[in-house]
Order: C-alpha cells, then structure tokens, then sequence
C-alpha cells in the first residue's frame, strides 16, 4: 500500500530522488518468513520506511541531492540504516533534502523541490515542506511512509517536522552515528527519527542510536528503553520558557500555540517558570559561521578524483579538473557556504569569526547547563512561521537563514530536541512547539512531547 502510494504521489511531491519498492516487500517477507519459523521480530519488523538520501545505501544510489553525487553507488551502509534494516525496517526509497542538506525548504536540491502535501485555503501557492529533511516530512505528512530518517545540523528535522504536522527527533549529539552519513558540519550533524507521533519516533531512535566505534563522536553509551518509559505524566517536572525566544515581531498565531503548548504542560502536571537564555541572540551567527566553516572543509573531498562528478576538460590539468569538477558539482547555495567557509577559516579573519564562533559557542551551552539547573526542559516555538511559499525566500539568503533561529541554538549546544504538532495557524497551516532536553535526557523530552 505505501509503495503504490509513494509512486501515485511522486509527480505531485518530489518526495524522492528514488524508489526502492523490492526492499519494502523484502522486509516485508522477511517478516513473514521470521514468524514462520517462530523467530523473534525486531523493532521495526515489515515497517517501510524512507531514508533520507544522505545516508549512504549500499547498491543504491546516494546523492545528498547534489549534482556532485548523482550515480554515486555506496559499496557500504550507514551505520544506522543498516541498524534500521537489522531491526526489520524496509526501505520505500531515498528521500529528496537540501543539496548536503543546506537549507530549509528543499529549495536548494539539484532533484527539483519537494512539495508539501499542505496548502493554504485558496489553494494557489505550493508550500514548501521545509528543509533540509523535507522529503522526510513530506513523505510522512501525505502518508507515503509511516516513518523516515532526518538528519539535524542546525534544524533539518524539526522546522520540516514543525512545516507539516509530523513530529522529529533529533538526539543529543553522539547518540546517532554519522558514519555513512554524507558530512555537512560534523560537530553538528546527528541523524534522528521522523514519524506521525512520538511514539513512533521513540521506537524508531532507538532503533537507530547506540555505540559506534567508526564515529570517533559517537557516545560509547548504552541506548535506554525509551519507548518502554514513555509517560504523559509531567507531575513534579519543571518547565522553562526561555524569554529570549519571546523575539519582538512573532505573529500573535505563533505567540498562541506557545501558550497552548504550556497550557498543556500544566495540565500534565508540570511547573512552569521563566528562564534565561542570554547569548541566544548571538545563536543564528554563530551557527552560519561554524557550520559553513566546517562545511568547506568537509566538502574539499569532491575533487573529481574519489566520488562522483569528474568535470575534466580536453587537455585540463589537475587544477583544471577540481574547477570544473566543482563548479559543475555544486550547487549556488553549497557553494556560498563553501566561501563563507574558507572566508571565516582563512588566515587573516579566523580569529575574528571562527575562534569568536567558537567561543560564543560555549557561552550559549553554558545559557543552557545553568538553565537546565532549574528546569527539565525548554518548550519553545519551533519556527517563527509556518511553512511559506516555494520561492518566496530563494533569493534572500538571509530571509531564509532566520527560519532556523529557534532550531539552531540546541544545534551548537549538542542537545536533544523535538518538535511536535500543536495546531494550525489562521491559514489552516500547521504549526509546531520545540521541546529541548538536557544532554542524553532523550527520555524527557518524549515524555513533554507526548
Ligand atoms: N537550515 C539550516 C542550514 O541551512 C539547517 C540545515 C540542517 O540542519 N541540515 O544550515
């Protein structure tokens, strides 16, 4: 059902960049094949899901949506799509995203855009499903796939979650492994699940976590019983509203679903009281310089030589192969950041952005660790808008970078955070609130999320 589901929505979505329909049925028999013979069921036994086309698949093409990428076949399997696959998952296909995942509304893929399912009441403009795990949500929200992977650099799973009414996850980092997992900016890259609510988010992380010694980040921690610990019950935990996100400007609809959300809380039992995050200001720029700066050096591998595109000229020299590789290969938004990046890192101005970067870095965990001696969690908007129209942000950079400022700050800290669906906006829109957690306090955050 879900494959002829994805294949009769794929003209109208772009959700994915390929479709896998064999190895959905292929879990599926497994299972079959599994009771049968009276063995024991994993976790995600016969459940298909998508994988978002950042993580490598071996056999299957793995694009990160980029040009650079196209008819690259892995000859190995991410760490946590294999653990997927282990735990019984079957794959619908590889979801569409950002090209390397840079961006918020899908824009930015060398595939096309993907299309949200959602529309406003005149029905006239196509809404982006966010970005840059757009295909995820998409997929998720038109019930192509009951459950995806995202990825998490500075939001990509909660505004696509937040832009469609579906939930996402995005651990503390350390948690997931990034190996096998197309590099953007490796102190913040962290794989999570997405699905229509927490309880199928909770099962599916914990499908997904655990010790990897192939990521030398990878927490050597075991992976706790999240689903089995789920509760609604917020009796005797506290609750912070942090009145730095309370930015002049957010529309009244957005200012009310907050206030639903702690409504909520209380109701669960929950205390809530007003904390400070004081650097948060600070978040949005600190983030868009450490993430590019990470991101060009990351990105130096595409060089014509080890993946992918080779661009080589009659009579080209080595240099002139890496150019037109590269300039072929990439993307106009992978490419600003790869100049933001080497501009940021490059001998003259590392002191006065990449060093300061880092350092503010640290002031904004600390806003968090003293926060978090006071409160269990952070409730939050997720995004200051609903999703907006394909197109209205393209050319305006920084128009589009300011979609991240409530996502990014649990980026630099490490933190787990969730978004979950808390109604619709005037439009018919929905909207979600962002629960942030203490580092490895997965459990806390599910538990407000529920
Ligand atoms: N939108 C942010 C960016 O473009 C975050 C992307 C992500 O989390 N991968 O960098």
């Amino acid at each position: 059902a879900f494959n002829a589901n994805v294949a009769a929505a794929q003209d109208a979505l772009n959700a994915f960049i390929v479709v896998t329909p064999e190895k959905a049925v292929e879990a599926a028999r497994a299972v079959d094949a599994k009771r049968a013979a009276g063995e024991a069921l994993g976790a995600m036994a016969g459940v298909p899901i998508g994988m978002k086309d950042l993580f490598a698949t071996f056999g299957v093409q793995t694009t990160a949506a980029s040009h650079m990428l196209e008819g690259f076949v892995p000859q190995y399997e991410s760490t946590v799509s294999q653990k997927l696959w282990d735990a019984g998952a079957g794959m619908l296909g590889k979801l569409n995203l950002d090209q390397f995942a840079m961006g918020s509304s899908n824009e930015t893929s060398h595939f096309g855009n993907v299309i949200s399912p959602w529309r406003r009441p005149d029905g006239k403009a196509q809404l982006t499903p966010g970005g840059s795990s757009g295909g995820s949500s998409a997929a998720i929200a038109a019930r192509l796939a009951p459950a995806a992977t995202g990825t998490d650099t500075g939001g990509s799973i909660r505004q696509p979650a937040a832009f469609t009414g579906t939930t996402g996850i995005k651990p503390t980092y350390g948690r997931c492994s990034r190996w096998g997992v197309v590099a953007f900016a490796s102190s913040l890259d962290q794989p999570g699940s997405m699905g229509r609510d927490v309880t199928d988010c909770a099962i599916m992380l914990e499908a997904m976590a655990g010790f990897d010694p192939k990521d030398s980040t990878s927490l050597d921690l075991p992976v706790p019983a999240w689903t089995a610990s789920l509760s609604a019950d917020m009796k005797g935990k506290k609750v912070g509203i942090p009145r730095e996100y309370r930015a002049d400007g957010m529309p009244a609809e957005i200012e009310a679903v907050w206030e639903q959300g702690i409504a909520w809380l209380k109701d669960a039992g929950a205390e809530v009281v007003e904390v400070s995050l004081p650097h948060t200001k600070y978040a949005l720029p600190t983030y868009y310089i450490i993430a590019p700066a990470e991101a060009s050096s990351n990105l130096a591998r595409y060089d014509g030589v080890r993946y992918g595109l080779r661009d080589l000229p009659d009579g080209a020299g080595l240099q002139d192969m890496y150019a037109a590789t590269r300039a072929a290969g990439f993307g106009p938004e992978v490419k600003r950041r790869i100049l933001i990046g080497t501009y940021v890192l490059s001998a003259g101005f590392y002191d006065a952005y990449y060093t300061q970067a880092q350092k503010v870095r640290t002031l904004i965990s600390q806003d968090f660790a003293r926060a978090f001696e006071q409160v269990d969690v952070l409730l939050t908007p997720t995004a200051p808008s609903a999703a907006f129209a394909l197109g209205e942000n393209v050319d305006d950079p920084l128009a589009m970078y300011l979609n991240d400022v409530f996502t990014v700050p649990a980026s630099l800290a490490g933190l787990p955070a969730m978004s979950v669906p808390a109604g619709l906006d005037a439009q018919g829109l929905p909207l979600g609130l962002q629960i942030i957690g203490r580092p490895l306090d997965e459990q806390g955050v599910l538990n407000a999320g529920l």
